[in-house]
């Protein structure tokens, strides 16, 4: 039987539009789940919106519909990005779901069995931006620093809170016994510094007369769940817990996915929250930065905000993916600006593997010869890109192709000039080398481009090889 691997990356409001850093996000997730099915496993790759809590419920009022007919409408954008950035997506989960709201409701249960649900008085200043509680210490001049546009709201009521401070032990030995549980390693120090500093009880329902948009609480009609609460769940909910345990069984621990702002959420308040249900943590997390433009955040209010639909119109997928992995650190805030957007597409595709495939396919083709179609074993794959992938060093890998792949077939066209080879069985020879290196560098970037590995993979699959146009046109 097949190993079986699973990833997930978090699921977006449904109320924005998709943003270059959640395209970043499924892009990451999807070369992840692209190698992993390379080396022969079966894959889950899930993402979803999220589409309960307060932000979704007003502007569903504001656009005079029910929040469902709100949801319906603009999950659209969402699902589209599986044709836009070309993603081997296999679960798409919306917590409006049935069976979402079903597993959400479970697992309710199970953490109130193991009595870690109580009532009490909430008193708290919110952002309804980030949907989330927010301390004097993390507002800036009274106002949430990722919203300033957004005004702090006080919520005032009764509601049932998770005993989270319950798992300050459970969680640093997690962190202690798993060193690799979050990737990267200084995120796993910022995590376990909150968690040292003692994890305070959080509020995980709201009074249904308030913000009626939630999953309802069982055994209370006067309550629904607090939107972070049901939204985690998601990780489990698309395996098919609690009813399909043996679909869960084998996928679960998974591999997640999210940005710096979700750190605390994905790393300890999910892992308390699977503790408490019965069920083993994540596999492990991969933390990654923003993406900034020029130097600046990217918001509305700025006009500044970089648009994944529009930049996949001009230069097509495996452009920008091509970007988002290369250019932007995997453990850092990167830049986006199109000046250097472009200077990388001249200078890596057009010039660097587009003319390197050019040029090999029309020596080939003059020369007449026939070439056989080897088999690359996996092994070549594994060895290069394993240690690397498991680490989410996307850039690094890439940058070693074009390095250590791509580079050499130049060189080695350049020293043996295979134009002026007369002897056929010579030339054979030295031509039959670059095919099979460009074979091997399709390979290694199938994960990456899929496209573009697929194009030079058709093209160079022999016997006859022909010119095509360029790869990547130049812009
Ligand atoms: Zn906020």
């Amino acid at each position: 039987m097949a190993k079986k691997f699973y990833i997930t990356t978090t699921l977006p409001y449904v109320n924005a539009d998709p943003h270059i850093g959640f395209a970043m996000e499924i892009i990451r997730a999807d070369t992840v789940a692209r190698y992993h099915r390379l080396l022969g496993e079966e894959v889950i790759f899930n993402t979803g919106t999220d589409e309960h809590g307060l932000k979704v419920f007003r502007k569903a009022a504001q656009e005079k519909k029910s929040p469902q007919e709100y949801c319906d409408k603009h999950v659209t954008k969402y699902q589209g990005l599986k044709n836009l950035l070309n993603l081997s997506v296999t679960h798409f989960t919306r917590t409006t779901d049935q069976f979402h709201i079903e597993a959400a409701q479970e697992f309710w249960r199970r953490c109130q069995k193991n009595g870690d649900i109580y009532k009490a008085k909430y008193q708290i200043k919110y952002c309804v931006g980030c949907e989330l509680e927010k301390t004097e210490s993390e507002l800036a001049n009274g106002r949430c620093p990722i919203h300033p546009d957004k005004t702090i709201e006080i919520i005032d009521e009764e509601n049932y809170f998770f005993r989270f401070s319950k798992y300050q032990k459970q969680l640093l030995a997690l962190y202690e016994e798993r060193p690799d549980f979050v990737i990267p390693k200084f995120r796993l120090g910022e995590i376990k510094k909150f968690i040292q500093a003692g994890p305070k009880d959080f509020s995980i329902s709201r009074l249904k007369s308030k913000m009626p948009w939630g999953v309802p609480v069982p055994d209370d009609p006067e309550q629904v769940m607090y939107v972070w609460f049901d939204a985690l769940i998601n990780y489990i909910s698309a395996l098919g817990w609690p009813k399909d345990l043996d679909n869960f069984k084998g996928f679960w621990p998974g591999v997640q996915i999210a940005g710096k702002d979700n750190l605390r959420q994905q790393s300890a308040m999910w892992q308390a929250m699977l503790i408490s249900a019965g069920l083993p943590t994540s596999k492990q997390i991969y933390i990654e930065g923003f993406i900034n433009t020029g130097g600046q955040k990217m918001s509305k209010s700025l006009g500044n905000v970089i648009d994944p639909f529009e930049l996949v119109e001009k230069y097509g997928t495996d452009a920008v993916r091509y970007y988002l992995l290369r250019e932007i650190p995997a453990y850092d805030d990167g830049d986006f600006s199109i000046q250097r957007f472009e200077e990388l597409y001249n200078a890596d595709l057009a010039n660097g593997l587009g003319n390197t495939v050019s040029r090999v396919a029309k020596l080939v083709e003059n020369s007449g010869l026939e070439f056989n179609g080897t088999r690359l074993p996996k092994k070549v794959l594994r060895n290069a890109q394993k240690n690397a992938l498991a680490d989410f060093r996307f850039d690094l890998i890439l940058n070693n192709i074009w390095v250590t792949d791509l580079h050499p077939i130049e060189i080695h066209v350049d020293q043996h000039q295979p134009w002026l080879i007369k002897d056929k069985d010579k030339l054979l020879l030295v031509l039959q080398e670059e095919v099979d290196s460009l074979r091997e560098v399709a390979l290694k970037i199938s994960p990456f481009l899929p496209e573009t590995a697929e194009k030079i993979r058709k093209q160079f699959a022999g016997p006859k090889i022909k010119s095509e146009k360029p790869l990547f046109p130049r812009v």
